[in-house]
């Protein structure tokens, strides 16, 4: 399902930061050359993630779901100076064609690609969080909202992608599959979390925008 007439997405594009070189190519090699190729983030939700990403300003950026790095570099745009960005990926197949990219941008010295499973690596990992970012299994979401929640300051952010999930949240319940079922699950139990403040936003697939309270 598209949320939004192509004309429209095409004038909202338009009326956007252009893609930067390298995120362009990235773009066209993914399609051209990667299974899966829809899901990477592409033009308009790549400008909104850099654009929150400057607006928090983070010193250290936790992605889960590389594929095929496009969002990383999205998310690092908006890193402080001396800030990181380490991204988790379980599928070793992309590491070469990844890297490659990394090491060509400007954030080749900020950005850490891990390669594994996630739900293992995270509680592995001794950092405090600014900005997490969710766009792995969707099975996972409701264990890495809990395996990162005490990771992230206070005041930090939690964005999770594709909470809309192509449209069949919204379909009977009962009918729904096992990804559908999780990602409603994961949004229901975001929405109930006093802990934290939250907005879904319907950009491409849904982006469901999560800050951490000052308790
Ligand atoms: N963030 C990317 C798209 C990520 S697609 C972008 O916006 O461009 C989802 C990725 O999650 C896939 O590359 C898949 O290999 C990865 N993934 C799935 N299960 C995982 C797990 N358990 N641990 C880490 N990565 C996982
Ligand atoms: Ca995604």
């Amino acid at each position: 399902m598209d949320f939004i007439d192509n004309k429209l997405l095409s004038y909202a594009e338009a009326h956007s930061d252009d893609e930067s070189s390298i995120l362009k190519e990235l773009n066209r090699e993914t399609y051209a050359n990667v299974l899966y190729s829809r899901m990477l983030s592409g033009h308009l939700q790549g400008r909104c993630l850099a654009m929150f990403s400057n607006m928090i300003q983070p010193k250290v950026i936790l992605e889960i779901g590389t594929y095929t790095g496009y969002s990383a570099l999205c998310l690092a745009e908006g890193l402080q100076k001396n800030g990181k960005l380490i991204t988790i990926d379980i599928n070793d197949e992309l590491s070469d064609m990844v890297n490659q990219y990394f090491n060509k941008s400007e954030f080749k010295n900020q950005i850490e690609a891990i390669c594994g499973d996630a739900t293992g690596i995270i509680p592995q990992l001794d950092l405090k969080f600014d900005l997490v970012f969710i766009d792995a299994d969707k099975q996972n979401y409701s264990n890495y909202y809990d395996l990162v929640f005490e990771k992230v300051n206070q005041g930090g952010y939690i964005i999770a992608d594709n909470v809309l999930w192509s449209g069949h949240v919204i379909e009977d319940e009962k009918e729904f599959d096992d990804d559908t079922r999780h990602i409603h699950t994961f949004n229901e139990k975001v929405k109930n979390d006093e802990r934290v403040s939250k907005v879904l936003m319907p950009v491409r697939d849904g982006l469901l925008v999560i800050r951490k309270l000052h308790l």
